[in-house]
């Protein structure tokens, strides 16, 4: 990937529980990612966290729908290699492409691609869905990096067991006499993970902004029992400042170069050679940050309270406008439909 550093955000995400939230309830989930909190000993203490990588799940999985609902076939479908389980394809062909990383498997089994595959970072990130741009893919890892988040001090340890019924494995539904106690976070507790993004394009502040707001919104669930009401959560950008760093949403750019004070450039306008599929206007005009600073070689921008409303509103606007707009890449939309082609991608998985 890109070696150098351009641009970076970051901030501390704290997430509060505004129902109760299960720990775990002993079965696997049909729905994707659901971001169960899990038991750990940390510090020779008992506690609840929320895995960084299943968080990122949350996120990426929202994308997905936001951007599907923007314009059909832009995001790819992760939950690939079960087209024969599928309920409806032909509908879920039109709304979106065949996984990233199956394509470029597929793609590779050419030598001279596999090559450019594995030597051509920017040709896989060109033409890879934005989900895969910020997520990931096997091609590469993503912009964005998702800590572990660990219960505030003054909240923590707030569990309690509650009465459930026990789920029939085969049918669904709830098993005969099957009672056993859950076990859940309590209403009011707060979680805080740090999360960091780094040579960002513009769309994809936007993007990130589009699932901090529906999380605040509460219109995104965590944890299993979903459907029974459990995990409900709201969030929010925390203002305090953090392990050194400050509160707010926070972006730093190498200092002296010939970024204006007035504008935030995005990793298209950095590059300014339309190289990994970005475009050179990918900049925001008349930002006003609420405080600025150097830190080595980078200034530091921070945005709170309406800076940081108005920061979002701009750049949530470049996203909408960013995937209504999006180029279909150079690569194949849906894998061959040949015979054999679920087991090879099924081993290209592993
Ligand atoms: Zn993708």
């Amino acid at each position: 990937m890109l070696k150098k550093l351009v641009n970076e955000a970051f901030f501390t995400l704290r997430i509060k529980a505004t129902g109760p939230v299960l720990i775990k309830s002993g079965r696997a989930t049909v729905n994707g990612p659901d971001m169960t909190p899990v038991l750990t000993f940390r510090n020779g203490q008992q506690e609840v966290f929320l895995p960084g990588s299943s968080l990122k799940g949350v996120f990426r999985s929202h994308s997905e729908k936001v951007i599907c609902s923007l314009k059909q076939q832009v995001v790819c479908y992760p939950f690939f290699g079960n087209e024969d389980k599928e309920v409806d394809l032909e509908q879920r062909r039109k709304d979106y492409r065949d996984s990233c990383g199956a394509i470029f498997n597929e793609l590779a089994r050419d030598g001279q691609m596999r090559k450019k595959i594995e030597n051509e970072t920017h040709y896989v990130y060109a033409n890879s869905c934005p989900a895969c741009r910020l997520f990931g893919s096997t091609g590469f890892i993503g912009r964005i990096s998702i800590g572990d988040a660990y219960q505030d001090e003054a909240t923590k340890a707030i569990t309690e067991q509650r009465d459930g019924v026990g789920i029939d494995r085969l049918t669904g539904g709830a098993s005969h006499g099957a009672k056993f106690e859950l076990e859940v976070v309590s209403t009011g507790a707060i979680f805080e993970t740090d999360i960091h993004l780094r040579n960002f394009e513009i769309w994809q502040l936007g993007m990130l902004f589009v699932v901090l707001q529906d999380l605040a919104d509460e219109l995104i669930r965590i944890g299993s029992g979903r459907s029974r009401g459990l995990g409900k959560v709201t969030a929010e950008i925390s203002d305090q400042e953090h392990n050194g760093r400050p509160g707010g949403f926070v972006i730093s750019s190498i200092r002296d170069t010939n970024e204006p004070e007035s504008e935030l450039w995005g990793l298209g306008r950095w590059l300014n050679d339309g190289s990994y599929g970005t475009q050179k206007d990918d900049f925001l005009k008349n930002v006003s940050p609420s405080a600025q600073s150097q830190r080595g070689i980078r200034d530091q921008r921070v945005f709170l309270g309406e800076a940081l409303t108005t920061l979002q509103e701009v750049a949530i606007n470049d996203f909408m406008a960013r995937i209504r707009g999006w180029q279909q890449p150079d690569i194949p939309k849906h894998l061959p439909d040949v015979p054999g082609n679920l087991e090879r991608n099924g081993s290209a998985r592993r």
